[in-house]
């Protein structure tokens, strides 16, 4: 394997130990598929259960990084992100909601078109309809105040550039509005179909009544941080 890989997938996991074989299993199929270099990013939000860490198959690398405490999937995404190595990072949830072989597509459709984000659009959501309800009037409150047009913000399945990886931000509540963050930083993002499967094994970690809340509040500190945002991007150095 070459030193830089060419693809970071990212997964942030709290408490999803009954999910992690398969999940490794089917990114690592996915890998395959895409045939080039790549690393599998493991990111463990302080988890309480215990699971044993498999050796990193042949082909990629398995990096299993650690939070001191549990601190949400925001901050587990953005540690990953800022430890990503490939030119492309794949952003996916432990718990095979997300089918890890919707990535290829996902990459493909940036590389073709020159985009630097490409979100999954669940198409047919496998959550519960307030879940669904609450999530249709919050993509659309945020698309008529942000002027972003994603349709599915909350699909954690993306594929980015490593660059506009790295240029998100870290704060609680960042990773439901990754395309918006992404758009406003000066780069330009698209959305395609994907599956959404019911979770593998385990029960949701995400508190269902303070989420709502935490969005609406957050949308308030993105109408400023989206129009404050540096807009320029650095351009490669001429030697
Ligand atoms: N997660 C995390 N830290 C948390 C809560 C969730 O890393 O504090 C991870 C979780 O393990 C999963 C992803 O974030 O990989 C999405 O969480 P979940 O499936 O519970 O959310 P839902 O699909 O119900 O929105
Ligand atoms: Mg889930």
């Amino acid at each position: 394997m070459s030193s830089v890989p060419v693809f970071s997938v990212v997964v942030p996991f709290y408490n999803e130990a009954e999910n992690l074989p398969r999940l490794i299993r089917e990114v690592d199929g996915m890998l395959r598929v895409l045939d080039k270099t790549g690393e599998i990013i493991l990111v463990n939000d302080g988890s309480t259960d215990t699971f044993a860490q498999p050796p990193a198959s042949p082909a990629f690398a398995i990096r299993w990084l650690q939070l001191s405490q549990n601190s949400g999937q925001s901050a587990a995404m953005y540690y990953g992100m800022q430890a990503a190595q490939g030119e492309f990072v794949i952003l996916m949830d432990a718990d095979l909601q997300n089918d890890p072989m919707d990535a290829p597509k996902l990459w493909r459709k940036l590389r073709d078109e020159g985009l630097d984000l490409v979100t999954g659009v669940r198409v047919k959501r496998n959550d519960v309809f307030i879940r669904r309800l609450s999530s249709s009037i919050a993509n659309a409150v945020r698309g008529a105040l942000l002027q972003d047009h994603t349709s599915d913000t909350g699909c954690t399945l993306k594929v980015l550039r490593r660059e506009a990886a790295k240029r998100l931000p870290g704060w609680n509540g960042m990773h439901r509005f990754i395309p918006a963050l992404v758009l406003s930083a000066g780069y330009k993002i698209g959305e395609m179909p994907v599956e959404h499967r019911a979770r593998h094994a385990g029960v949701s970690k995400v508190a269902g009544g303070k989420r709502a809340v935490r969005a609406t509040i957050d949308l308030l500190g993105m109408l400023w941080l989206s129009r404050r945002q540096f807009k320029g991007r650095l351009l490669e150095e001429k030697r």
